[in-house]
């Protein structure tokens, strides 16, 4: 006789379904499409197995999905033949072990006023989906290893699930909802063929519903271009990414050397990192041949693009290949610099052709360029051009590229510079700018302290240096030497008992050659320290740490009235020029023009 095991839910999977019964009420129909999705997975598994030399439990059987539906009692059953579950993997996959999305799903959904039932399957914790339109689950299945048994697992959602043996089944899964009072709908034959046809055409097994066939198997990736319909492409994305919208962004290329592969990468409207999801996974899966090989497969694509949905299938793999081993193999490495390099040309021609495209998706997935551009020394260069910031030669809100930058450049202007605030007007009125302004250089504007460091990174663009304005080594323009400027000596004369006067609370003193508006300006006395970096290390370690090793040096303006008049006051005025011989911080010594200083 079996004994019926019980089993609590792990506490964020039960936290999760809470809300999944009591406060999910739109878009329910979606469970549908993760019930499908995951008995398609299901089927993938036997036939990679299969096609690697295993001989499952039934070989006979073919893969495959049914759906029924009995209006009468109200229930819906989704049956596979793919590969199942043993007892251990029911345990963990339905109920015990959380997946990393568990959390920023439930942070998703907290965060919503209403919540979005519709991303349950990018979390990857669709299965959970089912109890929106049922009251009770219960799964049938027998795992495809042949020395297993059949099992049944059942759950009302709330206070747990039980599993007990269940004799004589057939290879796969079976599950059974009974639906809820306000889900009967579902029941219904027509509501279930739209909702699949809408979701699930795409997906690579024959699916049946009450006896009758859904759906067309086609590997729409392995199809010509030019025969292939935006809506079907639109389709297959929202099948193979389980999102309701369209997709931003879509790639089709095949390539015959130097590797044989066809590939349909998307790109999603929304970038789920930003809503709550701390790392996306990459969703790209590799086939051979339209058989997957491995379903988001790892190394296939650099760190930064895991933004990316969407399919490669090679020729060149060896279908036996070991899914542990084959990340690390040569044959991934190719095809992830062709694709990745193929993306990025794609990227880069969107943005000749169709600049409001290309926008849209920088506003939504800049952050994992400038990611690559820190961490992919192959295409670092090619990334470089698909930066865009605001700069001194664009309007307010509108970027240029390097590569337009560098066209721009006055043939006397050797680097390429950037200068970080928190805005333009900022940007415009600091100190460190009027020297390029005198000059008529451009000036990129970077408001977001991070790119900073892309730019560190990046180092170097088109054979040009990336440099800081603050740390850019150029003069004023000659046109801005001025009626009534100190001399060289006046002004290092000043220089030096203005040191005096500041004492420990600056490095050097010495005249300026890049100031027109303002007195003065702090520059940092290292040579790669930006006041960026200062304050960010500032904040990591208040006080003390590498940043307080620094001192500023003061730049006096030569031509600023302030300075100039504070010069002619020295001459004049005895204490003034008695002053400086005393030492430490001394608040009324201070020179009128320090609290000008705009650094
Ligand atoms: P995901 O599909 O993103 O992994 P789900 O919550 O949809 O997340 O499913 C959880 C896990 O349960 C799956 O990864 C799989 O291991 C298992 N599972 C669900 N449905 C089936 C099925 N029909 N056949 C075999 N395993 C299944
Ligand atoms: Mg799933």
């Amino acid at each position: 006789m079996s004994t019926t095991e019980k089993h609590h839910f792990q506490a964020e999977i039960q936290q999760l379904l809470d809300i999944v019964i009591h406060s999910l009420y739109t878009d329910k129909e979606i469970f549908v499409r993760e019930l499908i999705s995951n008995a398609a997975d299901a089927c993938e598994k036997l036939r990679f197995k299969q096609s690697s030399g295993e001989t499952p439990y039934q070989s006979d059987v073919a893969l495959g999905i049914s759906i029924a539906a009995d209006e009468k009692e109200n229930t819906i059953t989704i049956t596979d033949t793919g590969v199942g579950m043993t007892h251990g993997e029911m345990v963990e996959n339905l109920g015990t072990i959380a997946h990393s999305g568990t959390k920023a799903f439930l942070k998703q959904l907290a965060t919503d006023k209403k919540p979005d039932a519709k991303l349950i399957g990018q979390f990857g914790v669709g299965f959970y989906s089912a109890f929106m339109a049922a009251k009770k689950v219960t799964v049938f299945s027998r795992s495809a290893l042949a020395d297993e048994a059949g099992w049944r697992w059942t759950s009302e959602g709330m206070g747990g699930y039980e599993i007990e043996t269940a004799a004589d089944l057939p290879r796969g899964t079976k599950i059974v909802l009974e639906l809820k009072d306000d889900a009967k709908e579902f029941a219904a034959t027509t509501t279930l063929e739209r909702i699949i046809k809408r979701y699930s055409s795409f997906v690579p097994f024959p699916i049946e519903l009450g006896g009758n066939r859904l759906n067309t198997v086609q590997a729409i990736w392995a199809r010509s271009k030019n025969e292939i319909k935006d809506e079907e492409y639109n389709e297959f994305y929202r099948f193979i990414g389980h999102d309701q919208d369209e997709p931003l962004l879509r790639l089709h290329f095949s390539a015959d050397a130097p590797l044989a592969i066809q590939t349909l990468l998307f790109v999603p409207k929304r970038n789920m990192e930003t809503m709550g999801m701390t790392r996306v996974e990459s969703e790209v899966n590799l086939y051979c041949r339209k058989v997957l090989i491995q379903a988001k497969a790892k190394g296939l694509l650099p760190e930064w693009l895991r933004f990316l949905r969407g399919v490669v299938d090679s020729e060149d793999i060896p279908l036996n290949i070991s899914r542990e081993t084959m990340q690390d193999t040569s044959l991934i490495q190719k095809l992830n610099k062709v694709i990745s390099g193929r993306f990025l040309k794609h990227l880069d021609e969107l943005s000749e052709k169709d600049a409001a495209a290309y926008d849209k998706f920088y506003d939504e997935f800049n952050r994992y360029l400038k990611e690559g551009i820190a961490s992919d020394f192959t295409h670092r260069e090619a990334i470089g051009k698909l930066l865009r910031y605001e700069s001194s030669s664009t309007e307010k809100g509108k970027r240029t590229s390097l590569a337009d930058y560098v066209k721009r450049m006055p043939s006397d202007q050797k680097e390429i510079y950037f200068l970080l605030a928190p805005n333009r007007e900022a940007a415009e009125a600091s100190p460190y700018y009027e020297v390029f302004q005198s000059r008529k250089y451009e000036v990129l504007f970077l408001f977001d302290p991070w790119d900073e460091f892309v730019m560190d990174h990046l180092h170097t663009f088109e054979g040009k240096d990336v440099k800081a304005a603050e740390k850019a080594d150029i003069n004023l323009a000659d046109t801005e030497k001025k009626e009534g400027a100190l001399t060289d000596d006046e002004a290092k004369d000043l220089a030096a008992w203005m040191k005096t006067v500041l004492g420990d609370r600056v490095g050097e003193v010495r005249s300026s050659q890049r100031l027109v508006e303002s007195p003065a300006v702090l520059m940092d006395s290292d040579k790669y320290m930006t006041a960026s970096m200062r304050r960010i290390l500032k904040a990591m370690k208040p006080g003390g740490g590498i940043a307080a090793q620094f001192k500023h040096d003061l730049e006096l303006n030569p031509r600023h009235t302030i300075i100039t008049r504070l010069h002619h006051m020295r001459q004049t005025d005895a204490t003034l020029a008695g002053q400086g011989r005393g030492t430490g911080p001394r608040q009324r010594a201070s020179p009128p023009g320090c609290s000008m200083i705009r650094a």
